[in-house]
């Protein structure tokens, strides 16, 4: 056991790099307003919020990342940040110099997921990754917004390693196989100041069977996939190593109808173009808890946590680690409930989970946002990008 019941912890408030707050687009699902309230519940003192917004919406254009950026100043709980996206098929590179110095970074999907139903490889994508790096190096800034890859397999161990070896930070998401993190480990020894790798709580603890046996859409259909035991255990020890830097949520929040929607008419989870599908899970307010449960039970080092929930996030973003907000935990296992739970969203796997350690308290940058729970003060939060201090 790591830490004694009834501890307090202090430790370097968490950053997510991945979530998806929907909004504008799918405000039934999320805004940035609850969504950050979620991620303050959760200890979290920055959320960066993906591209695919639904319903059209997506974060194709430096007007969308503006009008991102006005909602966000009013409504977010947290820094934020926002992520460009590009339509691989039709890329409005035109659209890059105005984005390369307001977007976090760039995000890529080059696999299949919501929203986005084919395949593509380093050839189609190549234009756009060309064209963020030129407008970056051209815009003069001193650090680079890094490109980010939704790609598997061989696909992003190719495109990762074409944008590594340039000199270029480059971040491959939400890896899910054995396979896939030992080509991380490898591309991160070969390029640790521009690769890093990330993946989610939710591969390092389930597999297949909770999808197909327990949870169903709600709680585990998610792509990519699940994985088998032997594809979780190398996770988990591929991240314990490092080899594996970030831990990243990819909270991704869907209404109770689109979730059982996708029971009724794909209880297989079929994963198809003609397929009805609706992929994901969120619960950025649990991972915390979870993960403490990992480090009770020597799972999980502690130092790793931290490093994968704060130093890397920092680093992959080009940002500087300073130390600045600070999240406070108490350790105690506790039975997650149905209560528990912020955001507009219900398709989360953890209630019932016996986690370890609540979030008693979260300060940004000097303000006490959060208090044993309970909601303190809005306001005081700031827009994050490439030379931003966290
Ligand atoms: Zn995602």
């Amino acid at each position: 056991m790591a830490f004694s019941v009834g501890e307090t912890i202090t430790i370097p408030s968490p950053i997510d790099v991945h979530a998806h707050l929907r909004e504008p687009g799918g405000e039934t699902k999320e805004t940035i307003e609850s969504g950050t309230y979620a991620a303050l519940m959760g200890g979290y003192q920055a959320v960066f919020d993906m591209p695919n917004n639904p319903n059209g919406m997506q974060t194709w254009s430096e007007e969308r990342i503006d009008q991102k950026v006005d909602i966000a100043e009013s409504d977010a709980h947290t820094h934020i940040g926002f992520y460009a996206g590009v339509n691989l098929e039709e890329p409005a590179l035109e659209e890059f110099s105005g984005m390369v110095t307001k977007a976090a970074g760039l995000k890529i999907y080059m696999g299949h997921t919501t929203g986005n139903v084919k395949e593509h490889d380093l050839e189609v994508a190549r234009p756009s990754i060309d064209a963020w790096i030129k407008a970056s190096r051209v815009s003069g800034q001193d650090a680079n917004p890094p490109i980010l890859l939704h790609a598997r397999e061989g696909v992003g161990e190719e495109t990762a390693e074409y944008i590594a070896s340039q000199g270029y930070p480059v971040h491959w998401c939400h890896l899910s196989t054995n396979t896939e993190a030992q080509s991380a480990g490898q591309l991160a020894s070969r390029y640790p100041e521009y690769f890093t790798a990330g993946v989610t709580p939710h591969h390092l603890t389930m597999t297949d069977r909770d999808a197909d046996f327990k949870y169903g859409w709600n709680g585990a259909r998610m792509m990519p996939p699940l994985g088998k035991e032997v594809d979780g255990d190398a996770l988990l020890s591929a991240f314990n190593s490092g080899q594996i830097q970030i831990l990243e949520t990819d909270h991704a929040p869907h209404t109770a109808e689109d979730k059982q929607r996708a029971e009724e008419e794909n209880p297989e989870g079929h994963d198809g173009v003609d397929c009805t599908t609706c992929f994901g899970v969120s619960g950025i307010e649990f991972v915390l808890p979870v993960m403490m449960s990992l480090v009770q039970r020597n799972k999980l080092s502690m130092d790793r946590l931290v490093e994968g929930l704060y130093n890397e996030p920092a680093r992959m973003l080009g940002m500087v680690a300073t130390g600045r907000a600070i999240t406070e935990i108490v350790i105690r296992p506790y039975e997650i409930g149905s209560d528990d739970r912020q955001g507009m969203s219900r398709n989360n796997p953890y209630v019932g989970w016996t986690a370890w350690g609540r979030v008693s308290k979260v300060t940004i940058d000097g303000n006490i946002k959060q208090d044993n729970g309970r909601f303190v003060q809005k306001g005081g939060n700031r827009i994050l990008r490439a030379g931003a201090e966290v």
